[in-house]
């Protein structure tokens, strides 16, 4: 037994319990002497002060110690929201796997009310929810885009009135957090592209919208038909079949890899990229050879944002072909993945010469020079800075 995460899977158990238990005496102990009594939750990578007891300060200080260890506590507890009462809507995990803080930056910033409860957030009007949002001025920009998005969170979502928030640990089935559970999730692993990957998607290379999209493929959170089925009581198979080839189950890891005509598009891909490699059969593994191999030549960022786009326009394609009956891009799909993945990129690289062509005929070069035009930029930007203070 490995005593050191033995150890680390207890420290989680009394970090979790404290923001677990809502009067227990020892919580009230606690809160009184280090928080003024206040104090819902503990910050998990706090260090303490001189003030703080041994034991608190190595309970408190729990997710410094490892980041498999900080995901499987901060990332491994979502709420199962009901009112929304004990729930922070910005600074806590309830939607998704990371919270609305980090998901929507610019919106945080303009929000009147960023310490609010998700109870603050609306208001109910009869039996259902109705949010209402305050900012402090109108939205511009990517603000717009990120306001989209949070829009089409908040409006698939749906509060329980007169029911409790409790909060659930992912790595169990009945949401209990379990030491033995715990030590066994903190057992070295040789994959840590999840965790790459799952960063990488927020790179800003590419609008929010996309980066939403990917959190929810990598998470399988997309609205496949499997996912769809998961939380129907009937089940029909016909209902169930391929948007794009009618042949296997929709679910995630066929629709992006192993369907017959996305693999093309990414055997396609590759080879505009000058690479030949096996495609995976999984989306992740997928996201490792455009974050390792291809993100080698051309930086992980730009790798990792390639892939999303692919991905993104697989989605769209299988969308349009599910919803717009018959209206099949597949002929324009390659050419749209290049336009799309050149305007976004070279829009945060602004200044950058390359054209449309070099991008087509030569991405590796182009690439190449943008990241090296952002590097000289940001080069020139700190030598004013520099010589601004001087
Ligand atoms: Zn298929």
């Amino acid at each position: 037994m490995d005593l050191r995460r033995k150890n680390w899977a207890l420290l989680g158990k009394w970090w979790h319990r404290f923001g677990e238990d809502v009067e227990s005496l020892w919580k009230r102990i606690v809160s009184e002497k280090y928080y003024g009594g206040k104090r819902e939750e503990v910050d998990i990578t706090a260090v303490g002060n001189w003030r703080t007891s041994r034991i608190w300060r190595d309970i408190i200080s729990v997710g410094g110690r490892s980041r498999r260890l900080k995901n499987m506590l901060v990332e491994g507890f979502r709420w199962e929201v009901g009112e929304g009462k004990r729930v922070g809507f910005w600074r806590e995990l309830w939607v998704g796997y990371k919270n609305l803080r980090d998901l929507f930056p610019r919106l945080y910033e303009l929000s009147k009310n960023k310490l609010g409860n998700i109870s603050d957030m609306g208001v109910w009007e009869g039996e259902k929810w109705s949010w209402k949002m305050e900012w402090r001025r109108g939205r511009i920009g990517r603000e717009k885009d990120e306001e989209e998005v949070l829009w089409e969170v908040l409006e698939n979502f749906q509060l329980k009135k007169g029911v409790n928030d409790t909060r659930r640990w992912i790595h169990d089935l009945e949401g209990k957090y379990m030491v033995k559970k715990a030590y066994e999730f903190l057992a070295p692993t040789e994959s840590i592209l999840e965790d790459q990957w799952s960063k990488l998607i927020w790179c800003r290379l590419v609008p929010s919208k996309v980066s939403f999209f990917g959190w929810r493929l990598c998470i399988d959170r997309l609205p496949t038909k499997r996912n769809i089925m998961k939380r129907r009581v009937s089940r029909q198979e016909e209902e169930l079949m391929c948007g794009l080839c009618c042949d296997m189950v929709e679910e995630a890891n066929h629709l992006f890899c192993m369907c017959k005509e996305p693999w093309i598009i990414w055997v396609e891909i590759l080879q505009w990229w000058g690479m030949e490699t096996v495609i995976p059969n999984n989306i992740l593994g997928v996201a490792e050879i455009f974050v390792q191999d291809v993100g080698k030549i051309i930086g992980k960022e730009m790798g990792a944002c390639i892939s999303l786009v692919v991905s993104w326009y697989l989605w769209y394609w299988r969308n349009s072909k599910v919803f717009n009956n018959g209206n099949n891009i597949r002929g324009r799909l390659l050419e749209m993945i290049q336009a799309k993945s050149f305007f976004w990129i070279k829009n945060k690289v602004q200044g950058c010469v390359c054209s449309f062509h070099e991008w087509k005929v030569n991405p590796v070069g182009c690439a190449l020079s943008m990241r090296r035009y952002k590097r000289e930029l940001k080069l020139f930007r700190k030598q004013q800075k520099g010589s601004a203070t001087e």
